[in-house]
C-alpha cells in the first residue's frame, strides 16, 4: 500500500543532510563514514521521534483529539518532540516520565529534555521504575477521557505500526539523496530502543530491495529479545502496509554489547564516541542513544568488522539536548577552566 495513503503532519525540516565524515574516516583508518543526520529534522533541536510523530500526530488529529499523552524515560527525547509536536498543531501533552535511571546528578531531573517538555507546555508527571508505563499511559488517557477530553496515547518512542512509517519513508528519502550522489551504502549503523527506528528502516529497506545492511546497537535490550521486539514490530508495519509476509528473523540484526551497566547509564566507551564525533566532525551526539550506537561502530571498525573499501553510513537519531541532563558524566567538572595570568 502506498505511504500517501496514511494521513501525515508535516514536522520535520526534511530532506535532513546525508554527509561525509573524512575526519572520522581517517582517524579510524577504517571504511568511508557517511551520517545522515536526523538530529537535524528541526522540531525542539530535532531527532529521530520527529518522523514517526508526522504520522502519528497525523492519526490524533484524524482522531479530533485533543491532548497527547505519552511516556519515556526522564530525559526522553521522544517526550520532549512530543511536546513540541503538540505545541505546533494546538493540542495539549502529558508525559508521564519513568525515572528509570536513577543518579545523583540533581541536572538530570530538570534540565535537557525536562526543561524543554515544560517549555513546550506539557504537563509532566513523574513515576517510579519499573512500572508498565505504556500500560500508564493508557490508564492516564482515559482519566482524561471522563474529564471529557479526546485523548490520543503515543506509546513510549512512538514505536507502534504507524510511527514506523516514518522510517519507511526515510529509506525513500535516502535512496534518493544516495543516487543524486552516486553513492551506495554497505550498511547503515543506528542506535535502536523502542525498536521503531530500526523496524520502518527494515521494513522500508526490504520493500525497496535494497542490498545495504542494517545493523542496530541496542541500548537496553539483550540482543535476541531486541532482535524480537523489532521483527514483531517490522512485521505489524509491514501488515499495515499490505504485506503481512514480508519481515523475517533474519532481517533484523541487532548487537547488545554497548549497553554497559544500562539504559541511560554513561559507558566510557560510549562518552569516548561523543568526543571522537565532537572533535572530529563537529557533531553532537548524546550518552543514552547515538553515543551508544557511535560506540559501536567505533569498536567494530577497530576490530576489523567492516572493510577497508565499504561505505557505512551512520543514522544519527538525535539526542544532544539530555547531555545537558548528564554533565556530571564528563570529567570536564565545574572549575575546569583555568583563570587567565592578566597581564
Ligand atoms: C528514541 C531514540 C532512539 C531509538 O529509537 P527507537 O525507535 O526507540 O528504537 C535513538 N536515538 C535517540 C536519540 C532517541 O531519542
Amino acid at each position: 500500500m502506498q505511504l500517501a495513503r496514511f494521513p501525515r503532519v508535516r514536522l520535520g525540516h526534511l530532506p535532513t543532510p546525508l554527509e561525509p565524515m573524512p575526519r572520522l574516516s581517517k582517524a579510524l583508518g577504517g571504511p568511508e563514514l557517511w551520517i545522515k543526520r536526523d538530529d537535524c529534522t528541526g522540531l525542539a533541536t530535532g531527532g529521530n521521534k520527529t518522523r514517526k510523530l508526522e504520522f502519528l500526530m497525523a492519526e490524533a488529529q484524524a482522531q479530533g483529539a485533543d491532548i497527547v499523552i505519552t511516556q519515556g524515560a526522564t530525559q526522553s527525547n521522544h517526550a520532549r518532540q512530543t511536546a513540541a509536536a503538540a505545541a505546533r498543531l494546538g493540542m495539549d501533552c502529558h508525559v508521564l516520565l519513568e525515572d528509570r535511571v536513577q543518579t545523583e546528578d540533581r541536572e538530570y531531573y530538570y534540565n535537557g529534555n525536562v526543561l524543554l517538555d515544560r517549555l513546550h507546555g506539557a504537563t509532566v508527571q513523574a513515576y517510579p521504575a519499573g512500572l508498565d508505563m505504556n500500560a500508564q499511559a493508557v490508564v492516564v488517557g482515559e482519566q482524561f477521557r471522563k474529564q471529557g477530553r479526546k485523548p490520543y496515547v503515543i506509546p513510549g518512542g512512538g514505536s507502534n505500526a504507524t510511527g514506523a512509517l516514518g522510517y519507511v519513508l526515510c529509506v525513500q528519502e535516502m535512496a534518493q539523496q544516495a543516487l543524486d550522489k552516486h553513492l551506495a551504502f554497505d550498511q547503515m549503523v543506528m542506535a535502536t530502543g523502542s525498536a521503531g527506528t530500526q523496524a520502518g528502516l527494515a521494513v522500508g529497506l526490504k520493500l525497496s530491495n535494497s542490498d545495504m545492511g542494517l545493523l542496530g546497537i541496542s541500548v537496553r535490550m539483550p540482543k535476541a529479545q531486541q532482535e524480537a521486539n523489532v521483527l514483531r514490530l517490522a512485521q505489524a508495519t509491514a501488515a499495515k502496509l499490505g504485506q503481512p509476509d514480508l519481515m523475517q528473523a533474519e532481517d533484523i540484526v541487532a548487537n547488545s554489547d554497548y549497553v554497559g551497566s544500562g539504559y541511560g547509564k554513561p559507558t566510557p566507551d560510549g562518552l569516548e564516541a561523543i568526543e571522537l564525533f565532537a572533535r572530529h566532525e563537529g557533531i553532537l551526539l548524546d550518552p543514552v542513544y547515538s553515543g551508544k550506537g557511535a560506540a559501536g561502530l567505533i569498536d567494530l571498525i577497530r576490530k576489523g568488522h567492516f572493510s577497508r573499501d565499504q561505505r557505512i553510513v551512520f543514522l544519527h537519531t538525535g539526542g544532544a539536548i539530555a547531555l545537558f541532563g548528564y554533565s556530571s558524566a564528563f570529567a570536564y567538572g565545574r572549575d575546569v577552566i583555568a583563570p587567565a595570568t592578566v597581564a
